[in-house]
């Protein structure tokens, strides 16, 4: 799934070829894409957008007379694509925007359940809707990480991608951090030390500022990745097999010299423990 550093990496990629022109037609929308009739997708023809920003994972698009913002958030197999006038475009989208010229903002999802979503708010409305998210991952100070784990007992793993917490991170990037932090992904969040901690702050910014880094320059998971979907690579750390464990609804992938002691985490599957 595309969290902060890639978000980050479409939104600078985004922001000219979305406000170059000015919006010819908004859609066709997939049925399970478009969550919102209200205002209609109609409104933003003959507008432009004045260019991209993002919130955690969405991409927003605000329109230059203030009126409009249309949302994107990609989910996990959601992806976007921009299209230049004549260029082909993929028979069934999810979503299209055309704009005045030819060019074309394209989103398309590879996947029978369809995640990805566009939303079409007035500002008000995208006020409301994003309120719940907590403060940006990256650039969080050590004073402001602290707040956040002490204010929960949750295992890292999933402090870390609740988006009420902190904003961007999914379970690509907390694999990234906790390994950087060479914190266990099950640890309790209010048993850090404050060494710990200082050292997860730190990893939070110094590893989604590596993922931006190489997003920027377009670099693959295989590449932006140290550990993440590795299972059975050497840490590039200590040089251990990295393992994997189940964990709700989705696989950890850790080193257990690194992290944990030497120990092996025991799968926390949801449907382990609801059987
Ligand atoms: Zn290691």
């Amino acid at each position: 799934m595309p969290e902060l550093p890639e978000m980050e990496a479409w939104r600078r990629q985004l922001n000219d070829p979305v406000s170059a022109f000015p919006i010819a037609k908004a859609g066709p929308a997939h049925i399970a894409t478009l969550k919102t009739f209200d205002p209609p997708l109609d409104e933003l023809v003959g507008r432009r957008f004045r260019g991209a920003t993002r919130r955690g994972k969405r991409l927003l698009f605000p329109t230059d007379d203030g009126e409009l913002v249309l949302v994107i958030h990609l989910m996990t197999s959601g992806r976007l694509k921009t299209l230049k006038a004549g260029e082909a475009a993929p028979k069934q989208p999810a979503f299209a925007l055309e704009f005045v010229g030819g060019s074309k903002l394209i989103l398309t999802e590879n996947a029978r359940r369809k995640q990805a979503g566009v939303w079409l708010y007035t500002p008000e409305q995208a006020a409301a809707e994003l309120e719940h998210l907590g403060p940006e991952a990256l650039g969080l100070s050590v004073e402001q990480v602290a707040d956040i784990v002490r204010s929960d007992s949750r295992r890292l793993h999933a402090l870390l991608r609740d988006q009420r917490l902190i904003a961007g991170i999914g379970r690509s990037w907390s694999n990234e951090i906790l390994h950087e932090a060479k914190l266990s992904p099950y640890a309790l969040s209010t048993e850090l030390t404050d060494e710990e901690i200082e050292r997860l702050a730190d990893a939070i910014n110094s590893e989604l500022a590596r993922g931006l880094e190489l997003r920027d320059r377009g670099a693959s998971d295989a590449k932006a990745y140290r550990i993440h979907h590795k299972l059975g690579e050497a840490c590039d750390v200590c040089g251990t097999p990295i393992a994997q464990v189940d964990f709700e609804s989705h696989t950890i992938f850790y080193c257990p010299t690194c992290q944990t002691g030497g120990r092996t985490l025991k799968d926390r599957r949801m449907s382990r423990l609801l059987r």
